[in-house]
Formats: structure tokens, sequence, C-alpha cells
């Protein structure tokens, strides 16, 4: 009886937030398909609506509480409508979502995703407000198939849950709890099906990765947790997030020199360039540190690109410490940042903290840092005209459809004329011309790509 008519429902998911939360949404959506939901082609059709929610920014936040105001006349219209809020906002927040906003049907925590079917399945039973944040859980089952997205051969696997780290600013530890990380067999197994299922490339994912492994048995840590991912499996393409440099090893860098289908990328944040705002953060190392790191992976693997992040404006930031973060990004010439203005984050220790940097001053300490990260970007794209990339085809341009979009290993975004039967492909390109943002190029090949051979693509010193 159950069965035929869960079969009928659809589900559409709003998600907010960082990649864990879009690895998240897909979980939550895989789990539903599995029991007979339908995702919806958009929220005005669908029987269940969700919001995976961010906590890091106000902004984040606010945006989830007008939609949920924007629904309340649909649910009164339409009472058999289902309303859940899920992640970060639901891990905080709890059941206060439910005197604010009383047409919510269900708040679940962020160790619940795969339990939503059951969930859902309660609240059909027995009505209204459900809770479920569910502290000491975890997530233990991940779906075998993934909901059609729009990134047919890229996929997210998370690999650790939860941050043990006390990074002031941060709201995450204390919404996602403590680290957990997956074992080897599981997240091997679940890229080897992607790769089956036609999967170039997967982005192992953690809030602070370099950790992977630490509550595990038999030194496993995330060397071997790439070497196993790199040797079992057929995955063309290997790349990994978010690494905190205070857990960032040596010998997870030579892991990456050693792994030819590692992409040669790194986003570890910085946040500042001065030790003393560092310190405040509870970042844990000192902007010497993080250079000898960057001078090391560049040591190891000289084609390598950084990424970083940075908060401009943090409690007693001084001038003197901005021009110090602007010394470290000239320094170490990122590929690209994200850059953000401190906003303080109620239940954060720097919520104590005084936020004495004015608005002003903030904006234009964000302004001179965009702007100095593009023109370092727009230089070192420069240096790959001339050269030949080798780039994974995402699809069409979004901005022009006749064009094909996609990334070197480096990650840089590359975007040439070439046929649409090329999608998904691994391929050569000869960069001709190049913005801030963006590689432009010609065709020039397929390139036959299998675990024990990775592609190789010519320069044109090779030529
Ligand atoms: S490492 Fe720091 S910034 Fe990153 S999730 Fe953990 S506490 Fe937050």
């Amino acid at each position: 009886m159950y069965r035929l008519r869960v079969k009928t429902k659809s589900v559409h998911i709003n998600t907010f937030g960082c990649q864990m939360n879009k690895a998240d949404s897909e979980l939550s959506l895989g789990v539903l398909m599995e029991r007979g939901y339908r995702v919806a082609p958009d929220e005005a059709s669908a029987d269940v609506i969700l919001f995976n929610t961010c906590s890091v920014r106000q902004r984040a936040e606010d945006k989830v509480y007008s939609r949920l105001a924007q629904l309340r006349q649909r649910k009164e219209e339409n009472p058999g409508l289902l309303i859940g809020v899920l992640g970060c906002m639901a891990q905080k927040e709890a059941g206060a979502f439910f005197k604010r906003f009383p047409h919510v049907d269900m708040v679940c925590g962020t160790r619940m995703f795969d339990k939503l079917p059951d969930l859902l399945e309660k609240l059909e039973g027995n009505g209204k407000h459900l809770l479920a944040t569910g502290e000491a859980g975890n997530i233990t089952y991940y779906p075998k198939h993934r909901p059609p997205g729009r990134h047919t051969y890229q996929a997210f696997v998370t690999v650790i849950r939860g941050c043990d780290n006390k990074c002031s600013y941060c709201i995450v530890p204390s919404v996602r709890g403590h680290e957990i990380s997956r074992s080897v067999d599981e997240i091997v197994a679940e890229v080897e099906a992607l790769a089956q299922n036609g999967v170039k490339e997967v982005t192992l994912l953690g809030q602070n990765i370099n950790t992977y492994g630490n509550d595990l048995a038999g030194g496993v840590t995330l060397g071997t947790l790439l070497q196993a991912v790199h040797d079992v499996t057929d995955i063309a393409r290997i790349r990994f997030v978010t690494s905190h440099p205070k857990d960032m090893t040596p010998k997870t860098l030579e892991a990456m020199a050693a792994l030819p289908r590692l992409c040669r990328h790194l986003h570890m944040p910085a946040q500042s360039g001065s030790d003393s705002v560092l310190e405040r953060m509870g970042r844990g190392h000192t902007v010497e540190y993080y250079v000898k790191l960057i001078e090391e992976a560049r040591r190891l693997m000289p084609d390598i690109t950084i990424a970083s992040d940075f908060i401009v404006g943090f409690p007693g930031e001084t001038d003197r410490d901005f021009e110090e973060t602007v010394r470290l990004m000239k320094a170490v010439r990122f590929q690209n940042s994200f850059i953000f203005k401190y906003s303080p984050r109620p239940g954060t220790p720097a919520a104590a903290l005084a936020d004495d940097v004015p608005l002003e001053v903030k904006k234009q300490r964000n302004q001179k840092l965009l702007k100095l990260q593009s023109e370092i970007s727009l230089e070192e794209n420069r240096k790959q005209v001339g050269k030949t990339v080798e780039v994974l085809v995402e699809g069409p341009s979004k901005n022009d459809q006749r064009r094909l979009v996609g990334r070197t290993p480096q990650n840089h975004i590359a975007v040439f004329e070439g046929r649409p039967d090329l999608h998904g492909s691994l391929t050569s390109v000869e960069v001709y011309d190049s913005t801030s943002l963006t590689l432009f190029g010609r065709f020039s090949g397929v390139l036959a790509s299998s675990p024990e051979n990775p592609p190789v693509v010519a320069t044109t010193e090779d030529r």
C-alpha cells in the first residue's frame, strides 16, 4: 500500500552554500529517488520542497528566510505540499523554524540526509512539525545513483564530514560536528561506480580534507586514500578540497606529485597575510609556514596552481595587517581567490570580538584585493597563451552555445569551438588568448586516456 503512494511524489531541492552542500543535496535526491520519488522539473510543480541551507554568512540565511516567507500562501492553498529545511541552518536553528514559519513541516540537520525517505514517510504518517537534528548520528548510506545533474562527467564524493578545527570566525564545527571519515573501501567503491557511469573527474570533499583518516585505524591518511582511488579506479581525474594549511603535510604533497591522474591544483585558504590576524582567527599556523608549504608544492609540482580564500576586515585588522595580506597575495600569485568581508556569526568565538573595522574600510580592502587578484590571474593566464592544454569538456559554454567549456587539470576554465560529441572527452586545446577568468583556444585533438598512461599534452616547447 505505502509503495504505491510514494511513487507519485516529486521533490525539488534548493541548495545554498558550499560544495559539501551540493554533494549533500545530490545524496538527498539520490536516496529519495531510490525510494520512488521523482525529481520535479521545478519548484512550482513539486510535491515536496526542500531547502538545503548554509549558515556561513548572514546573507545566505536571509535568502532562505525570504523564500520560506514566500511559500506561506502556497501552503495555505495546498496543505498537502511538504516543506522541509535541511543542513546548517536546520542544525543551528532547529525547532525555532516552526515558531517563525509554522508552515514548515520538517527540519532535518546535517547528519540526517540519508534518512530523508523515512522522515518524509513519518511526516506523511503523523502530520506536522518533524524535527530531526540527530547530533550524534552520521550519514551511513550513500546512494548508488546520482540524480541527473548539470555535471554529467564530474562528481563530488564526500570523504570526511565535520571539522575539529576551531577557526574563531567559523560556524561549521558547531553545525556539522566532529570529523568522521568514510572508509577507503567505501569511497573507492563509490568512485569506481561513478567511473563506470561515465564520470571522468571526481572531487573528494571535506571541510578539512587533510585530516582524513585521523579517526580511522591502520594509519590511513589523505595520501593513502588518494593512492587507493588512483590505483584501484579507472577515473581519469582526481581532485580534492578543502585543505587547511595547518593540516597539510609534505607527505600529502609528495602523494599528489607521485599520482599522474591527480590534478595539479590546490585550494588552500590563507585567509590573511598577517600573523596577528591568523592568531586571532585561531588558524594555528604562521604566514611563513604557509609560504613554505607553497614553495614545497611548487618544488614537487612546478605546474601546480593554488587557489585561496581571504577574509578582510577581521576584528583588529590594521592597515599594516592588510598590507601584509596584499604582500602575501603578490608573493604567492594565486590562480584565483575567494575574498570575503568579515561578518560576525552568532555562536562563533570571534562574535565576542569587537567588529571594529568600519564597513567602508572592509569594502575598500575587499575591492583592492579583488583588483589585485584579477591582475595576477590575467598575468598568469597570459602565460598559457601559445601552449596546448588538456581540457575535460563539461558541455556547451553558457555564453555561447556554439563553443565548448571545460577545465584543465590546473583548474583553468577553457572555452573553444568544438563538436557537441566532445562532451565528456579529454581533449587537447591550443590556447591563443586569455582573460583573467578564461583561456580561449582551438581544438587540436581528443586525448585517449587510460589508468596506465594519463593524457600527455605537447607544449609548444616540446614541438
Ligand atoms: S577548517 Fe576552520 S574554516 Fe574550515 S570548516 Fe573547519 S573551522 Fe571552519
